[in-house]
């Protein structure tokens, strides 16, 4: 007995190591060279220099790589648009032919890409070959379907054009699927742009793709640095850019592209938080930390890094842990039985063990286990650190490595505060056997995906992606198609206008008084009397801070009335009334408790419905019978609204857990609105509804030039039962206004429908905090057209997808 326990005690794992053969190979046949892979051939510049990749585990050099220049990067995208005329108009089941036979032809070539990913990125081949390979071929059978059926059940949209796709180091085969998959199923072309780190994969799901027949100049892909990706990203005739990878790069990316009419999703940086409940398994829950954090060597966007635990368990759960870490085996990437291979470069090396410095310097407890690391190679020990401040950088700040922090927590909502005590948002762990307690905080933690009793699922039919400052835009579901389709109506805005260098953009310039309104009485001539409409913050009539006024003239530019001029201080105050009302409960409340109100709100605008008429037909000079007609459209539009109220909440997603995954259609919050001056009713109700239907509160800037309707509307409001705070009403300089919208830290999204120059400041300015906007580039948009001016593209700004995993059984 005593030697088959001193047998266990001593017992070691022998090497289970993966030949690379193959990939020698394969290497050797391309020279250990390789060029650019555009329009299905390699193309090598002219005078190219290389650059080699290192195997990070041991040095070894594996390959070298060229850099692409304009040159290339405009012959790449030439080839991708005229690759775009014919796949654009493919029928969606033959795209899905070629999506098919992409999938099987990577699964046939599984080893290769799994081994050279592996060789190439330092991941441990078991991840690689079970994780990595066969979710990318899930995402060209999960997106074939989708090509299958654009036709019938995606009939509004269509492709977007030619798309610019950067990616990471981190996982460069599955980024590369979430980006390629969903775009050429939705008849788009991709230029696609590996990271430096790791371009081999790429290269060769290039020749793997061309072997499966797709027409040439479908996927482009080209390597270069940093400059060879703003290159994509600026060139005029990309319609989209698709980025992945550091918040930072995310931000100039937004600038870039601001203004121009481009689509734009970035997929950021997370912090993520992993929730220990007292009464979660904690053996259960061990063993997930280890996949959160450890995964990947940590270098993982939505790794579990800032652990957060039950205080009454968390000294025997930090116990649990450290003798877990004390079994961890780190080592060479293609040995079988590796738990970490090696970090993918020495600055990233140099970047974690500076973090971890830091993390002792701040404070922090650091524990390492004590193990045997290779001699040679980019090796880095599995590492906790404990007793930090949660306002410690080590806390805050992505350290994208094998480095998890730990802080405690005594109630649920204490948790919920240190989980959302982030600027980040991309996911989450909640572990608990209460699974009442588990959701409510699943609901309650601002990330895209929250995994509950289980971490870092992935799947082609669950959309990805953040919120907050871990970007915009979902890959993966049904979710992720949008991303690569435009409204059916919609051509690709191609806003023009001249940046004004000298003027700085929503300076506030006070209005000066106009001539007054006369009437006539008895003979006499008399001033008229003053209906001065105020603002309308948190359910109540308030009178602007500046103590401005603007006027309302009419077409013919005779004086209709007079609205306040807000200001930065109105603003402020309506953020913060809308902020009150969202967590007062308008989000919580049940979509059939909207919906009536919004039912009520269209009774009670109908009941009014002409002076409603004689108020447009006043500020706008339209004839009565199209003033009637925006009346009545708005009134109609209430009632749509009314009517998704209890309709958008989501759907199950059919992945590949045993158990349930539902993606929630969440509001985004508060959302700041800049109103059209076409339609002045119909664009405020067009834009304000969906918004509202869908539980977020707002803050409505309304028609600069005829504001009036607007103002007309808060008495419907006030007699409607709308909980005061949820609309809020300021009126004045629109751009002035807005530019206080985007730059408040608690606004959540904003919609612009302004100037074209004024489009471009918003998502320019937007960059500092990573918001969301929707923008109208100054294109007029006809708001009486239903295809145009409600349904799904409303809805979708309203909402963000969360991703809720639970798994079932014993
Ligand atoms: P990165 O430095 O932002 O680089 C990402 C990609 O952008 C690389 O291909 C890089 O090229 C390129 N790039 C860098 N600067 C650019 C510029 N100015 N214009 C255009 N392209 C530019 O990020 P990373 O270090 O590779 O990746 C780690 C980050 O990615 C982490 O923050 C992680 O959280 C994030 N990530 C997010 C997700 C998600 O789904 N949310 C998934 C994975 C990773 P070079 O390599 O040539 O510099």
């Amino acid at each position: 007995m005593s030697k088959i326990l001193e047998i266990f005690n001593t017992m070691e794992y022998g090497p289970a190591p993966e030949a690379p053969d193959a990939v020698k190979a394969w290497l050797d046949e391309h020279g250990r060279k390789f060029g650019l892979f555009i329009n299905n051939e390699w193309v090598t510049p002219k005078g190219a220099k290389f650059y080699p990749s290192y195997n990070p585990a041991n040095g070894e050099l594996l390959a070298e790589t060229t850099q692409a220049g304009q040159k290339e990067v405009d012959a790449a995208v030439g080839a991708s648009r005229e690759a775009f005329k014919t796949w654009s108009k493919t029928p969606g089941v033959v795209r899905a032919r070629y999506l098919y036979a992409i999938a099987r032809n990577l699964q046939k070539h599984s080893r290769l890409l799994a081994v050279l990913e592996s060789m190439d990125n330092g991941k441990p081949i078991r991840e690689s070959r079970d994780i990595d390979v066969p979710l990318l071929a899930r995402h060209f059978y999960y997106y074939a379907g989708w090509a299958q059926l654009m036709e019938t059940e995606l009939r509004d949209y269509q492709s977007v054009g030619v798309v610019g796709q950067i990616i990471p180091w981190n996982f460069p085969l599955l980024m590369l699927a979430w980006k390629i998959a969903p775009a050429i199923a939705m008849g788009n072309t991709v230029v696609l742009k590996p990271a430096s780190y790791t371009r081999l994969t790429a290269l060769l799901f290039a020749e793997i793709v061309a072997e499966a027949g797709l027409p040439a100049g479908v996927v482009n892909v080209i390597t270069g640095s940093s400059s060879a990706g703003s290159m994509i990203v600026e060139h005029p005739d990309v319609d989209k850019i698709a980025f992945t990878g550091s918040t930072d790069v995310g931000r100039t990316l937004r600038k870039q592209t601001a203004g121009s009419g481009k689509k734009l999703s970035l997929e950021l940086g997370g912090k993520s938080p992993f929730v220990v409940f007292d009464d979660a398994d904690l053996d259960g829950a061990v063993e997930g930390v280890v996949d959160a954090i450890w995964f990947n060597q940590g270098q993982v966007c939505c790794a579990g890094s800032r652990l957060i635990v039950q205080e009454n368990v968390a000294a025997k759960f930090i116990q649990k842990l450290k003798n877990r870490m004390q079994h961890m085996r780190v080592g060479d990437p293609l040995d079988k039985s590796i738990d970490m291979g090696a970090i993918v470069d020495q600055s990233q090396w140099d970047t974690i063990d500076g973090w971890v410095k830091t993390g002792i310097a701040e404070g922090g407890e650091c524990f390492q286990p004590n193990i045997a690391l290779p001699e040679k190679g980019l090796f880095y020990k599995p590492t906790l650190i404990t007793g930090l401040d949660p306002a410690a950088s080590t806390v805050q700040e992505e350290i994208f490595g094998p480095v998890l922090v730990s802080l405690t927590f005594r109630t649920p909502s204490e948790a919920i505060e240190l989980a959302n005590n982030t600027r980040y948002g991309l996911a989450a762990s909640v572990w608990s056997d209460n699974i009442n307690l588990a959701l409510d905080v699943a609901s309650k933690i601002k990330a895209g995906s929250v995994w509950v009793n289980c971490t870092n699922q992935f799947d082609g039919a669950s959309g990805f992606g953040g919120y907050r400052e871990s970007g915009y835009g979902r890959e993966g579901g049904r979710e992720g198609l949008f991303e690569y389709l435009r409204p059916t109506w919609m051509d690709r805005p191609r806003p023009e206008f001249v940046l004004d260098e000298k003027k700085k953009w929503g300076e506030h310039v006070p209005t000066l008084p106009t001539q007054p309104g006369v009437a006539r009485a008895n003979g006499h001539s008399l001033p008229l009397v003053d209906r001065t409409p105020k603002m309308y913050i948190g359910g109540k009539q308030v009178r602007p801070d500046g103590a401005y006024t603007s006027s309302v003239l009419s077409a013919k530019g005779k004086l209709v009335g007079q609205v306040g001029d807000g200001n930065r201080k109105d603003i402020r105050d309506a953020v913060e009334a809308a902020h009150k009302a969202r967590t007062s409960g308008w989000a919580m409340r049940h979509g059939y408790n909207r919906s009536q109100i919004l039912y009520f709100i269209a009774e009670n605008l109908d009941a009014r419905n002409a002076e409603f008429v004689k108020r447009i037909v006043e500020m706008t000079g339209r004839t009565q019978k199209s003033a009637q007609a925006e009346v009545d459209a708005s009134v109609e539009r209430l009632f749509t609204y009314a009517a998704w109220a209890d309709k958008y909440g989501g759907t199950v997603q059919e992945t590949t857990l045993r158990g349930i995954t539902v993606a929630v259609n969440e509001p985004m919050g508060v959302i700041g609105i800049a109103c059209p001056d076409e339609n002045p009713l119909l664009g405020f109700i067009s834009l304000m509804a969906p918004a509202i239907a869908r539980g977020n509160s707002v803050v409505m800037i309304p028609s600069q030039k005829y504001p009036l309707s607007a103002m007309d509307f808060y008495q419907v409001l006030d007699t409607s039962d709308v909980p005061g705070g949820v609309v809020n009403i300021v009126t004045g300089d629109r751009d002035h206004l807005v530019k206080t919208l985007v730059q408040h830290e608690d606004v959540d999204s904003v919609w612009y429908f302004g100037s074209a120059e004024g489009s471009y400041h918003v998502e320019n300015e937007s960059a500092a905090n990573m918001k969301r906007t929707w923008t109208g580039y100054g294109l007029l948009r006809d708001w009486m057209s239903r295809e145009q001016g409600e349904g799904h593209e409303f809805l979708h700004e309203a909402t963000q997808v969360k991703n809720i995993w639970v798994p079932t059984g014993e």
